[in-house]
């Protein structure tokens, strides 16, 4: 009787540093055949234990900028110490046309170029439920130096400032809560009627057509027993 829409629909998911985006995410993808992640491009250079193609896809800043001009990117901005992410228009445009919901990891920046181009999308916010709590996981972490650190704690309370641009806030105090929540947003939202394509029902005059010929109704036997017990 409800038709959804064909083609899938775009989810941002942002998130402070150290709020455990990757994580949520990788139990979304994991629980929900519908989801999808789309791969972004980077001139940042590869970490340690990240793999091409999969964390992202590397390439160079000129390779970057000469994409900027060919207008492959949906969006794109310079997040961290000058280098580029960008999510890539055609192979978003092919995973939609799948019928799957797409995931974009993004940026504030590419959040609100993103909202503006495509007024639809559901934006979701993940927060660490304290920034002490930022600290000690940064501190766990123990890769970078004091600058980055820094660095880190100035963008996350830049981000939070432009929280009102998301639709959903979600603090990720416990993976499995967060997780429950993010998949509670979605099933709400595929509820909504504006996102439904068509709602089909029964032809009027043929169900009440039916119903007095049928007579389904019929309430005689229960009048019966009734007359018999008095
Ligand atoms: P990193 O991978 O260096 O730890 O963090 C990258 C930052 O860039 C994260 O905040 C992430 O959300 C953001 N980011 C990753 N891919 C994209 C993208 O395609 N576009 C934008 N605007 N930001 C991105």
């Amino acid at each position: 009787m409800i038709k959804q829409k064909r083609n899938g629909e775009l989810i941002i998911i942002s998130g402070t540093t150290c709020a455990g985006k990757g994580t949520v995410i990788g139990e979304l993808l994991k629980r929900n055949d519908n989801l999808t992640l789309a791969i972004s491009y980077t001139s940042r250079q590869m970490r340690a234990g990240e793999v091409e193609g999969v964390d992202y896809k590397f390439i160079s800043h000129e390779e970057f900028e000469k994409k900027i001009e060919n207008g492959d990117f949906l969006e794109y901005a310079k997040v961290r110490y000058g280098e580029y992410f960008g999510t890539p228009k055609e192979e978003v445009n092919e995973l939609l046309k799948t019928g799957k919901d797409v995931i974009l990891e993004i940026d504030v920046q590419g959040a609100q170029q993103i909202k503006e181009k495509f007024p639809e999308t559901i934006l979701i916010f993940i927060m660490a439920p304290s920034m002490t709590e930022v600290k000690r996981r940064i501190k766990a972490r123990g890769k970078e130096n004091n600058e980055q650190i820094i660095d880190r704690f100035k963008t996350a309370y830049k981000e939070i400032n432009e929280i009102n641009k998301y639709n959903y806030v979600v603090v990720n105090d416990e993976v499995e809560n967060a997780v429950t929540k993010i998949e509670a947003i979605l099933i709400s939202e595929k509820c909504r009627v504006d996102r439904i394509e068509e709602i089909s029902v029964e032809n009027e005059e043929e169900i009440i057509h039916e119903f007095l010929v049928e007579k389904e109704f019929d309430n005689t036997p229960f009048t019966l027993e009734m007359e018999k017990n008095d």
